[in-house]
């Protein structure tokens, strides 16, 4: 993503034994240190996962053996930009059951490191920008409650959101021309083609890093940003879910928000090693994770 404008005013599982003995799955509840031990590193263990690559190819395939596993119906999406496959794959839950609410995150990761001091041609490792979103959409999966959802519930893993700005010739696929890619090319593709309207669509990006900050963020959409700030207050996490607008960012909430659709994005651009080689493991928290994917599980499965 790319900073439109910055202001600065500025499992376990809860075993419930009279369910279990009554022959209902328990309810689970958002495990983040799972998150990260299994899909933030699955997905680093790939190395950088650059649109086009064969690493990026063998994540997408990971993502959908993950929603397989966890019992949703999986499809994907393709084409091509400027030559460069593209798949975007998405997990769908309770068709037919309400409106449709989609959760995304992207799993392509930045083809150049361009804000590194010292190595700018190096692929971005992506542990917070690309894998910390997909691994909180991945073990949401695993634990929503489905009897609870009152809607139908889609988890969309968008390719080709980072490289925008970037010239063909950085990246992998001929022929190398001086043509910037745009962003979110797989979001924009996606928006594009959809024939239902969703109520809310709510985008998770960078979220992992262990100082955790996000903020409302300046062109979401403000009711649905306070709603799940409002969450994230009841679950204590104050500190990390400031109520208070700082950046303004297009991401893949963006060519929602384009269509009319109430969108939003949960971002923490206070990152210092966003596009650099330090994206890495060690910067990303189970602990961050875990608001995240607690304040988006107890959003789903209470609307
Ligand atoms: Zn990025």
């Amino acid at each position: 993503m790319r900073i439109l404008r910055a202001i600065f005013i500025l499992c376990f599982s809860l075993t419930i034994i009279s369910l279990a003995a009554c022959g209902s799955a328990a309810p689970r509840i958002f495990d983040g240190a799972r998150a990260h031990r299994t899909h933030v590193i699955a997905q680093t263990n790939f190395g950088a996962r650059p649109t086009g690559s064969p690493a990026n190819h063998a994540t997408g395939d990971y993502i959908l053996a993950q929603l397989t596993e966890a019992g949703w119906k999986t499809e994907t999406q393709e084409f091509a930009y400027r030559g460069v496959p593209i798949r975007n794959i998405v997990g769908k839950q309770s068709e037919g059951r309400g409106p449709l609410i989609i959760l995304g995150a992207h799993y392509d990761t930045r083809a150049r490191a361009d804000q590194d001091k010292t190595d700018p041609n190096a692929p971005v490792l992506g542990a917070n920008d690309g894998a910390s979103g997909v691994a909180v959409l991945l073990e949401l999966a695993r634990v929503l409650d489905r009897a609870r959802l009152k809607n139908e519930v889609w988890l969309v893993f968008f390719d080709a959101e980072d490289n925008g700005d970037l010239n063909a010739c950085a990246l992998i696929a001929p022929p190398c021309d001086e043509t910037r890619w745009q962003w979110s090319i797989g979001a924009a593709y996606f928006a594009a083609k959809l024939n239902a309207k969703p109520e809310f669509v709510v985008i998770a990006d960078m979220i992992g890093d262990a100082e955790q900050n996000i903020y409302y963020e300046q062109t979401s959409d403000k009711a649905l940003q306070e709603e799940l700030w409002k969450i994230a207050a009841r679950l204590g996490y104050t500190r990390e879910f400031i109520p208070e607008f700082k950046w303004a960012i297009e991401d893949d909430h963006t060519p929602f928000l384009f269509r009319g659709i109430r969108a939003a994005v949960l971002i923490d651009f206070d990152y210092p090693y966003w596009h650099t080689t330090q994206d890495t493991v060690d910067k990303v928290s189970g602990a961050s994770l875990e608001r995240v994917g607690r304040v988006l599980q107890t959003w789903l499965e209470n609307k």
